[in-house]
């Protein structure tokens, strides 16, 4: 059962001098909704990512802006934070009946391109993952699950021009898009330094954790990348947090410190595990840690949130194994992680 969230009530809210907060609501998702940030410039409106294409989505924006005096129709650009469909997908339809740009981080590409290539829901790579973490029954699941889905091929298409990190005049105002790799390979987040506020997209957000390892492509390092892009936060100077999803927060590095010691504190609890049960799988140790902001059982999630977690698993004793703290065994059935 969703809780209520305040944050999420229809309306555009004014965060700022001429930026507007706009949630738009997500159905049967425990996020809520979506937070899209509007601003004035002069000629119209910037968007700060686009929203989801849902039924809903773009009568949701007309009215909430149309509140506060302005018009969906004057939305002449949009920077969007990363590629996952409530951000992206319902710029794309922006561009459609308005004309708006889309722009989107480069590094984006190669997973666009995939999503292209495969017109499918399925998340191969988290896919891969799970098998890897000795999961072969949860990934034949949430495949069967993704496939009966439904792949809306309509909501994705290229961007208007692929962002490198680097300054953006959106009218008076200059955003910085940053790179900040973790959650996707190419999240930017946007930070106007003159009126000290950070538009952080999922990178950084109030009060969960966004997820790991839940996106198309090379695997890589996803939670070392994540971690040092919370670390470029602390050496940027402080900024109010706009995430994209929950309220606005008053520290943008108050929230990255937290998260690191998040994450300090999830990978001390991995090395226990590793600890008490020698070799084990990824999957196993999935099992015995907790989950969620209420410390739930593996076995209480469903089976999209058992394949974030386990994700996010891999993603830590991948971590453990680079510092040298760990060690893997590859085994057809599942990798095996131990204590060095
Ligand atoms: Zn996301």
């Amino acid at each position: 059962m969703a809780e209520w969230a305040e944050w999420a009530e229809p309306g555009a809210y004014e965060v700022a001098g001429g930026v507007f907060r706009v949630p738009l609501s997500m159905p049967d998702d425990g996020l809520h909704a979506v937070n899209v940030y509007a601003v004035e410039t002069g000629g119209g409106l910037a968007l700060i990512d686009g929203g989801w294409r849902t039924p809903t989505g773009l009568d949701e924006l007309s009215s909430a802006l149309t509140g506060v005096g302005h018009d969906v129709a004057s939305i002449h650009d949009i920077y969007v934070t990363h590629i996952h469909r409530d951000h992206y997908t319902l710029a794309v339809e922006l561009r459609r009946r308005f004309g708006a740009r889309v722009h989107l981080g480069r590094d984006e590409a190669a997973g666009l391109h995939q999503l292209l290539e495969i017109a499918s829901n399925v998340p191969v790579t988290s896919l891969r993952q799970l098998r890897r973490s000795g999961e072969d029954e949860l990934a034949a699941v949430v495949h069967a699950m993704t496939e009966r889905e439904g792949f809306d091929a309509d909501g994705w298409e290229k961007p208007d021009s692929w962002l490198d990190p680097g300054e953006y005049a959106v009218g008076a105002r200059t955003l910085e898009a940053v790179a900040t790799p973790g959650h996707t390979k190419g999240h930017l987040v946007y930070h106007d330094l003159d009126a000290r506020i950070l538009f952080s997209g999922d990178h950084l957000l109030p009060t969960i954790t966004p997820s790991i390892g839940f996106e198309l492509g090379d695997w890589g390092l996803p939670l070392a990348d994540y971690l040092s892009s919370l670390e470029s936060m602390l050496a940027r100077p402080d900024a109010l947090l706009l995430p994209a999803h929950g309220a606005p927060g008053p520290s943008a590095q108050a929230r990255a410190t937290e998260l690191l010691e998040h994450h300090d504190v999830r990978l001390a609890a991995a090395m226990r595990v590793l600890d008490e049960l020698g070799e084990v799988t990824a999957g196993r140790v999935a099992r015995t840690l907790t989950w969620t902001r209420r410390s739930r059982c593996f076995d209480e999630l469903d089976s999209f949130n058992k394949m974030i977690a386990t994700c996010e698993t891999i993603a830590h004793l991948d971590v453990l194994v680079d510092r040298g703290q760990a060690q893997v065994q590859h085994d057809p059935d599942g990798s095996l992680f131990s204590l060095v």
